[in-house]
């Protein structure tokens, strides 16, 4: 009995020495890397804020809607990156501090009005502070926007954390 369990182990272990690299479970390139990252992501106003507005995306480009969602915050509260990334943009557009987040695999991740003190180029990882709400919020006075895009296509954020969200259970009928 010995003999067969000892060959046994050689033969397991050969079979993982000889196990080409391929035959590791791969991972599909999601259809959708924002979905793909739920469960990874936490809120940037942790930890779990109101969204006093969700996405909504425009019929067309051009047309008008809201690139994002806003979550409620008071000027002065610490925002938090949702996920791992590097500082791409940090600056004032048009008359708000804005913050941009790249994420890598073309998803982008911004907050406005939001005043850092980080630089383009800063690693930051999930939950690391990356500033604060300021005032010039475009929903009236307090709340943060968080924006994503995704090969520059507007997406909702809340794609990326919907699961973490608590679930709730509603009465049937
Ligand atoms: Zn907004």
């Amino acid at each position: 009995m010995k003999t067969v369990s000892a060959i046994s182990s050689l033969i397991v272990g050969a079979a993982v020495l000889l196990a080409p690299a391929a035959a590791s479970p791969l991972s599909p390139v999601p259809a959708n890397p924002a979905r793909a990252a739920s469960g990874s992501w936490s809120w940037p106003l942790p930890p779990v804020p109101e969204v006093v507005r969700s996405f909504d995306a425009p019929a067309e480009r051009w047309l008008s809607g809201h690139r994002g969602v806003d979550l409620a915050g008071s000027p002065g509260d610490t925002v938090s990156a949702p996920a791992a990334g590097i500082v791409s943009f940090v600056g004032r557009i048009v008359d708000r501090p804005v913050i941009v987040i790249d994420h890598g695999s073309g998803l982008l991740t911004s907050f406005e009005p939001v005043r850092s003190t980080l630089g383009v180029g800063a690693i930051v990882g999930i939950g690391d502070e990356i500033g604060m709400i300021a005032t010039g919020a475009h929903c009236d006075a307090r709340c943060l926007h968080w924006g994503m895009r995704l090969d520059g296509e507007y997406i909702d954020p809340l794609l990326t954390i919907r699961d973490t969200r608590p679930s709730i259970l509603l009465p049937l009928g």
